[in-house]
C-alpha cells in the first residue's frame, strides 16, 4: 500500500538495542530519515511479554509478525502491526510450533481481524544473546525468504533485541524502529477479512 512512513515524532529506537545498534539507528536517521522495518509499540510489547513469560521457565518463545508491506515513492518498508503465536514445543535453546496442535495459532490468525500479511517471525534466546543460529537461518531461508520478511530475536534475560533480514545467503542485522500513533489501533477499524492460512507470497 502507498503510505508515508511514520514521522520522526512517532518513532524511537528500542531501549534494548546495544550501544552499537543505537549508533547505527541514529546514523540511519541522519542519513536517510526512514527505516525498512517499523514495529508498532503494541506488537513489540506482545513479543517482549511473550519472551519474558517463557523466559522465566527457561523456554524460548516464537510467533509470526503480521503487518503491511508499504511503499512511498522509491522507499519500500514494512510495518508490523501485531503478532500471533500458538502452542509451542520449546526448551531453553529450541522452539517450534506444536504441529499436533496448530488450531490455537490458526484461531489467532483468524481472529487477528485485519487484512494481514505475515511479514516475518520473532523468537527468543533466553540468556544467550541475539543472533541467528544455523536452525534460525534455515527457517529464514525456507519460510521467510521474501524481500519484506524479517526476523526479530529477543533475549529477555540480558534485555537485548535485534532484527535480521536475509541478504544473499546470510542474515544481516537490520535497523528498525518502534512506532506509535495515538489515533491508530492496529486494526484501523477495518472489517474482518479472513486470509488463507499459508505464508502469503503474492503481495509485495
Ligand atoms: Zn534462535
Amino acid at each position: 500500500m502507498d503510505r508515508l512512513p511514520p514521522d520522526l515524532q512517532h518513532v524511537s529506537p528500542h531501549s534494548w538495542l546495544s550501544e552499537e545498534l543505537k549508533q547505527s539507528y541514529e546514523e540511519r536517521i541522519a542519513r536517510k530519515g526512514f527505516f525498512e522495518l517499523y514495529v508498532s509499540k503494541l506488537a513489540m510489547q506482545k513479543m517482549i511479554n511473550h519472551s519474558k513469560m517463557l523466559g522465566r521457565e527457561e523456554r524460548e518463545a516464537m510467533g509470526f509478525m503480521l503487518g503491511d508491506i508499504c511503499r512511498h515513492e522509491s522507499h519500500g518498508f514494512v510495518m508490523v502491526r501485531d503478532i500471533v503465536t500458538g502452542d509451542l514445543l520449546s526448551s531453553c535453546d529450541s522452539v517450534r510450533f506444536d504441529h499436533g496442535n496448530l488450531q490455537g495459532l490458526f484461531k489467532e490468525l483468524d481472529a487477528s481481524g485485519f487484512d494481514y500479511v505475515i511479514v516475518g517471525w520473532y523468537h527468543s534466546h533466553p540468556g544467550f544473546g541475539c543472533f541467528m543460529s544455523k536452525t534460525d537461518m534455515k527457517t529464514q531461508s525456507t519460510l521467510f525468504s521474501e524481500r519484506f520478511h524479517s526476523a526479530i530475536v529477543i533475549d529477555p534475560v540480558r534485555e537485548e533485541i535485534m532484527a535480521f533480514r536475509l541478504r544473499g545467503k546470510r542474515c544481516a542485522p537490520l535497523d528498525f524502529s518502534v512506532y506509535w500513533h495515538e489515533l491508530e489501533t492496529p486494526y484501523r477499524g477495518k472489517k474482518i477479512m479472513r486470509r488463507s492460512r499459508v505464508l502469503r507470497r503474492d503481495r509485495r
